[in-house]
């Protein structure tokens, strides 16, 4: 289950498990980067990916 999502802004996003980590990276989106839109399955591959490569943050 993810619940980190590092932001490229420097944020970090976390979420008390995949949905509702899923639905503060998607507010965080809209307030602070609007234009950027991503879809729930690529914002947990996000945090797949660096949750594996610890070392990206
Ligand atoms: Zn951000």
């Amino acid at each position: 289950m993810e619940t980190r999502l590092g932001c490229p802004c420097g944020e970090t996003i976390v979420g008390e498990d995949s949905d509702d980590l899923v639905r503060r990276a998607l507010d965080h989106l809209g307030q602070q980067h609007p234009g950027r839109s991503y879809d729930h399955e690529e914002i947990l591959l996000m945090a797949k990916w660096q949750r594996e490569n610890a070392d990206y943050l």
